[in-house]
């Protein structure tokens, strides 16, 4: 260095011409270097030699200055690039003047290729800010703004928010231009609202009462179908909470309650009150959650079951009558065989004695035994049919079925010479007519059967309307029923006389056909010698309006 300084000063010398001004590194006397500006300037001072006026000023400072302004340039650069979120300085004619790498690499080029570019060139593909652009709007009010925007050329949700730059006396001279990428919550969102839209759909029309419930027996929710279940609308429900629509008397409450407090959830039968005091058998499931804001709250699903128990009910009722069916058949069946065996016997040892006159007992017994044999299959096949096969229905009045059911009995009734008295109201009936012609035909025939040695015999077959319900009747003054039999003589092959004829199943019969036509039949009777009267109902069967058929 002194060399060159040496140099420098010996061509001053020789030209005359300073050496430039500039940064030199000079060396103090410790040995540590140092940078100063240095200034020369030759002074002639009339002498042969000229004056050489160095001045150095030391740099150490200002180099200090600008190491620390480069380190924090950079710090703040990388700073810039490693924000995720795309951030852009925008000046007030939207053009980008910095961006940071995130900006960058989401457009997929380099930071020249938008610097200086309007925004909404690189970002919208657009030649004007959309009608959204919240710089706009930073623009004419000098506010902060954001909003929600799909960019469907980065295929993201964006959240966008600007914020104004003002210069040193007050004016906007731009924005800075932050865009969070909220797809994913968008994402999550959507989820969140289409499975809270199934949930509100399943509250709303599902078939079973929905209750959300605090634990200690509030009531905070419930659906429409539990308003329709208790009677009660949802305010009603909420004010009176649980306590008011279970049952008191239904034991179970306390435990079911214990369990769910035990292990989260209950699932069992339960009876519930309707706000007109019915009480009613229900299917419930709870369970124990904790909401959005951690308060512990339970759902209750209640389904009415009164319906399925009384289904229960009847199915147990018809098994029985199945059971009791089948034995019955199959005893009934089996007597007629027995006698045919026998006979077969009988015949083998008179045909070996030659006996004629035994032998044509034998076959008349075995005739018999098969004619009844036949009759009984017969029935059972034609009771069978009732409600499977397809029936034709045509419309008729009462008073038809009446007429042709008596004429089938026309002798009995001229014979016994039974008073027969017909109520005059016609209702229309629409049905299959050859088992309507049944029910009156069998009832008909009974009635004439069991008279007894009645001396004014008499059947009275008439229709009357009772409330909501149009009821037929077979009446007669005969030999009456005993009132433990009112229920049994409907059951098949059910004689109360053996020596009567027929095989006991026409009152099975006629019952079935009167179910089949959703009606219902019982027997009313004081007792043996008072005379029976059987009354039924058609509901399926009478016109909507059977009065004005009169
Ligand atoms: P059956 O073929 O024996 O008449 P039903 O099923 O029609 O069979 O009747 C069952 C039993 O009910 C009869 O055997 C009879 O004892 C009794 N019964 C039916 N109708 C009358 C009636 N009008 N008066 C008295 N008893 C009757």
């Amino acid at each position: 260095m002194r060399e060159e300084v040496r140099q420098a000063v010996q061509h001053m010398k020789e030209t005359s011409i300073p050496v430039p001004s500039g940064e030199l590194t000079l060396v103090r006397k410790d040995g540590s270097p140092v940078t100063v500006y240095s200034s020369h300037a030759l002074i002639q001072t009339g002498g042969n030699q000229p004056m050489l006026f160095c001045l150095d000023i030391d740099l150490s400072d200002r180099k200090r200055m600008e190491e620390k302004l480069r380190r924090a340039s950079n710090e703040w650069r990388r700073t810039f690039d490693s924000i995720p979120d795309m951030i852009t300085i925008i000046d007030n004619n939207h053009r980008i003047l910095r961006s940071n790498r995130a900006t960058w690499q989401r457009l997929g080029c380099t930071m020249q290729e938008i610097d200086s570019q309007p925004c909404y060139t690189k970002f919208h593909g657009l030649n004007s800010p959309p009608d959204y652009c919240p710089h706009v709007q930073l623009m004419l009010d000098k506010q902060p703004h954001s909003s929600e925007v799909f960019e469907p050329r980065l295929n993201a949700w964006l959240d966008v928010t600007v914020t104004p730059l003002f210069d040193d006396e007050g004016k906007v001279t731009g924005s800075i231009h932050v865009a969070h990428d909220i797809t994913e919550l968008k994402e999550a969102e959507k989820v969140l609202r289409v499975s809270e839209e199934k949930f509100r759909l399943l509250f709303e029309m599902s078939n079973d009462a929905i209750l959300i419930t605090v634990p200690d027996g509030n009531i905070l929710a419930v659906n429409p179908e539990s308003c329709r279940m208790f009677g009660m609308t949802a305010d009603e429900l909420i004010q009176v909470g649980r306590e008011k629509i279970i049952d008191p008397s239904d034991n179970r409450y306390r435990p079911a309650l214990e369990t769910r407090a035990r292990t989260g959830e209950f699932k069992g039968e339960l009876n519930f009150v309707r706000k007109n005091g019915e009480v009613f058998p229900a299917d419930v499931s709870s369970s124990i959650f904790k909401d959005s804001s951690g308060n512990t709250r339970a759902t209750v699903r209640i389904e009415d079951i009164s319906e399925r128990k009384l289904v229960e009910k009847e199915l147990k009722h018809k098994n029985a009558e199945i059971e009791q069916f089948i034995y019955t058949v199959s005893h009934d069946l089996r007597s007629p065989l027995i006698t045919i065996k026998a006979f077969l016997g009988y015949l083998g040892r008179d045909i070996s004695t030659g006996d004629r006159e035994r032998i044509d007992k034998d076959l008349d017994f075995m005739h018999n035994a098969a004619d009844r044999m036949e009759a009984l299959l017969n029935e059972l096949l034609d009771m069978s049919r009732i409600g499977r096969a397809v029936e034709s229905r045509e419309q008729m009045t009462f008073q038809e079925l009446v007429a042709e059911a008596q004429s089938a009995v026309t002798g009995q009734i001229a014979t016994g010479k039974v008073d027969i008295r017909l109520s005059t109201a016609n209702p229309i009936l629409y049905g299959d007519r050859r088992r309507l012609l049944q029910i009156w035909q069998n009832l008909l025939d009974n009635a004439l059967k069991y008279m007894g040695d009645q001396r004014a015999p008499r059947v009275e077959i008439t229709v009357e309307q009772q409330g909501e319900e149009t009821v037929f009747c077979v009446c007669d003054n005969g030999i009456g029923i005993a009132p433990n039999y009112h229920e049994k003589i409907f059951g098949i092959f059910e004689k109360l006389d053996s020596t009567a004829g027929g095989v006991g199943m026409g009152l099975t019969m006629v019952r079935r056909i009167v179910e089949n036509c959703g009606g219902r039949i019982w027997v009313e009777s004081d007792g043996v010698g008072s005379g029976s009267c059987f009354h039924f109902t058609l509901p399926k069967v009478v016109a909507a309006d059977p009065v004005s058929s009169d």
